[in-house]
């Protein structure tokens, strides 16, 4: 039979090249991970060519017993995960099920308060640029910049002057735990549905490794491919809420924003939910804290600062709006000497996000592949010697550029990602 090299040599060879620079490069990204080869194996399946609109039990095509199983298992499992009693498996990403949240609970032009992207929010939670900006009139809260902590007083303030109908807690890069609690009983002055948006933390949370939102908020929506190490896809849950709320989410992702779901992706979520029931999967996520905890320490002592002093989850924001280049330069420098990261901005960032004044990193991806503490440290220390002679400039960078990419790829080689 004909391989892909065979049909279409183009894209086999695309695929070959990233095998290699994933095996190759040190993936510090703070969303990505490195999913399972049987999640990945399941997403290769037949279940891919099913189509199946509606829920389990109750499709409007025939032929949907087989992909039943898959869906109820991940809901099943999902629900035994997070210790909730609603679960929606089909969003086909964590925008998409921000999208349904915001169909479900509230109308085009209700205020909604959300962190600001500069902040650390996301897109999702109300950007101008992003549907949730455009359709709702979104207040934004953000940090204290003394502290760069979450303002809870402002946000409260802010939220009883605007009377918003949902209070988003979530963010894309924010290093420190959130005060769910603070924040529902911020929300119910209010008079807000408390929404929370767990993507980069889920898996956390799912090994108790951050606090759990689930016994504050109303409704909780997350990715399953960043700490949750799933397929790329989303998820909605919720604990202890009326039929009625949980059919208003189910009905705004189906039929409201999307069509058929992907049964293949719902399938991985399933692989991947179990995974994240096994006790290594446990250790695995106390291993990324204590590596993120490392690379701070580390950079911390090399004179760079990290937003909020420090971390305690997987990520962190370096912040370099004191040096003179960007966070745009660092990224470039790092990614050349085989360190991926990406540039972000930073509180009160004066560049814009193209360019911005800072870098976010995170232990997901290479505590999967198996460092711990010390690899760790060895790359905080590459990360600020490419930094350093970024500053220094010229010769200095170049040659710090091929003395990290040996060790960056004698390190990867030495703990293979999939081989
Ligand atoms: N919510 C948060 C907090 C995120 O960080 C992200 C992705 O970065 C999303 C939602 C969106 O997820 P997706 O890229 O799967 O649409």
């Amino acid at each position: 039979s004909l391989t892909l090299a065979d049909v279409d040599p183009e894209l086999a060879a695309a695929v070959q090249r990233e095998e290699r620079r994933q095996e190759d490069h040190i993936e510090l990204i703070a969303s990505e991970n490195y999913a399972s080869p049987q999640v990945m194996a399941i997403q290769n399946s037949v279940f891919t060519n099913k189509y199946a609109e509606g829920y389990p039990g109750k499709r409007y095509y025939s032929g949907c017993e087989h992909v039943d199983v898959a869906e109820r298992l991940a809901i099943e499992r999902l629900k035994t995960l997070f210790d909730c009693d609603y679960a929606n498996v089909q969003p086909h990403a964590g925008a998409q099920a921000n999208a349904a949240v915001f169909l479900a609970l509230a109308r085009p032009g209700d205020t909604v308060m959300g962190m600001n992207l500069a902040q650390g929010g996301h897109l999702t939670h109300g950007n101008p640029s992003n549907f949730s900006g455009r359709h709702y009139r979104i207040v934004p809260y953000g940090l204290d910049p003394g502290t760069g902590l979450i303002d809870y007083d402002a946000m409260e303030r802010i939220a009883l002057e605007a009377r918003p109908k949902m209070l988003i807690g979530g963010f894309s890069a924010y290093s420190r735990h959130l005060d769910w609690a603070r924040m529902r009983a911020i929300a119910d002055k209010a008079g807000a549905v408390f929404w929370v948006d767990m993507a980069h933390v889920a898996g956390l949370v799912a090994a108790g490794e951050y606090p759990d939102p689930l016994p504050h908020a109303h409704v909780v929506t997350s990715t399953t491919h960043k700490t949750l190490r799933g397929p790329r896809g989303g998820i909605i849950l919720a604990k202890g809420q009326d039929e009625d709320f949980c059919r208003r989410l189910d009905s705004a992702v189906f039929p409201g924003i999307q069509g058929g779901p992907l049964m293949h992706v719902i399938a991985a979520k399933a692989v991947a939910f179990q995974e994240a029931l096994r006790p290594e999967f446990k250790a695995y996520q106390r291993q990324v804290v204590r590596n993120a905890r490392a690379m701070a320490a580390v950079i911390q002592q090399r004179g760079y600062t990290i937003v909020s002093g420090g971390t305690d989850n997987h990520l962190m924001l370096i912040d370099l709006s004191a040096r003179p280049y960007t966070g745009k330069d660092a990224d470039a420098a790092l990614a050349d000497a085989w360190i991926t990261t990406n540039k972000n901005s930073v509180p009160n960032d004066p560049r814009s996000a193209f360019v911005t004044s800072g870098l976010r990193i995170g232990t997901p991806a290479v505590t999967t592949r198996g460092f711990g503490v010390a690899e760790c440290e060895h790359v905080a220390g590459w990360l600020c010697d490419i930094l350093d002679a970024l500053e220094s400039g010229g010769d200095a960078l170049t040659a710090m550029r091929e003395q990290v990419r040996e060790q960056v790829v004698a390190l990867c080689r030495r703990h293979p990602v999939y081989r």
